[in-house]
């Protein structure tokens, strides 16, 4: 499956869930390619430290000044498993060079990604906090969006938006795409603003039409996670229980991304 992970606002945790869904299938046995669009580049800084910067990025690989292609330019990393495809600021340059490049920019990612995917089980992608013409890139080349909210910045009209983008790129670019759902990530059980969206969010979205799946999944915020994205850790190495159960967490989305006719084992995991 290809899987872009979206939200146009920053800090709402695409890249630590890109990271941790991640790590989440490759534990599963599978080859996860993760592909950092965002030229911010943390998640090629979270796999691949500072070296990450000099390496070629998907400028070099669809931008109009061209040298390679995706296949050679995806780096294996020191995680069993999981590849990626590095992003660095030049990603602001593919931006502009996107705007006046014309027919068929939109599809450019999933042209090239459609010669290296059948490589891996899974492709996830890492989406920039805005929906600029990268970030349509990657919604023609995904078949699902993981759209990922926080409780707190939640807005029914941020999510609106995201919800048109993705229908116009269904009528006019890819008809294959579909909500995978939404995530509520950064839950604090104990805010009761909180609870109180939570259970919001999954009202508005559930009624809505089409009805939209909230994930039955939600991710606390918890300092562990946060522990991880910046310092190239794995929860996985963190021994103890919060550690245990956010690994819990993330091997459930994964499993319900891999088949949503699964019921989740947890309904409510944090309360
Ligand atoms: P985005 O990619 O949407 O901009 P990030 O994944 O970079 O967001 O997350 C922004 C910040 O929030 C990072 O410092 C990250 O460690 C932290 N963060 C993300 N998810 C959580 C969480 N569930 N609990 C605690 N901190 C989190
Ligand atoms: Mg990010």
């Amino acid at each position: 499956m290809i899987v872009a992970l979206l939200n146009q606002k920053g800090g709402v945790g695409k890249t630590t869930t890109t990271i941790n869904l991640g790590r989440a299938l490759a534990r599963l046995g599978r080859r996860v390619l993760l592909i950092d669009i965002d030229e911010q580049a943390a998640l090629t800084f979270h796999f691949l430290g500072d070296d990450g910067e000099q390496l070629a990025s998907l400028y070099d690989v669809i931008g109009s000044h061209a040298s390679t292609t995706m296949t050679e330019a995806i780096v294996m990393t020191e995680v069993a498993g999981i590849w990626v495809m590095p992003a660095n600021d030049d990603l602001a340059l593919l931006s502009s060079d996107l705007v006046v490049a014309g027919v068929g920019r939109e599809s450019r990612l999933a042209k090239e990604l459609a010669k290296s995917a059948g490589d891996y089980d899974d492709v996830l992608i890492d989406c920039p906090p805005s929906l600029n013409l990268l970030t349509v890139n990657a919604l023609v080349a995904a078949h699902q969006v993981l759209i990922i909210t926080e409780p707190e910045l939640y807005s029914g009209r941020g999510v609106g938006k995201l919800l048109d983008t993705i229908d116009s790129v269904r009528e006019q670019l890819n008809p294959l795409i579909a909500v995978a759902g939404v995530l509520i990530n950064k839950y604090d059980a104990g805010i009761d603003i909180h609870v109180r969206r939570a259970v919001e969010i999954r009202e508005q979205l559930t009624a809505g039409d089409p009805p939209i799946t909230v994930m039955p999944t939600i991710v606390p915020r918890w300092t562990t996670v946060m522990r991880t994205t910046d310092a190239g850790a794995d929860v996985a190495d963190f021994g103890h229980p919060a550690a245990r159960k956010l690994l819990g967490f993330y091997a459930e989305i994964a499993r319900t991304l891999l088949d949503p006719s699964v019921p989740a084992l947890v309904e409510e995991t944090v309360r």
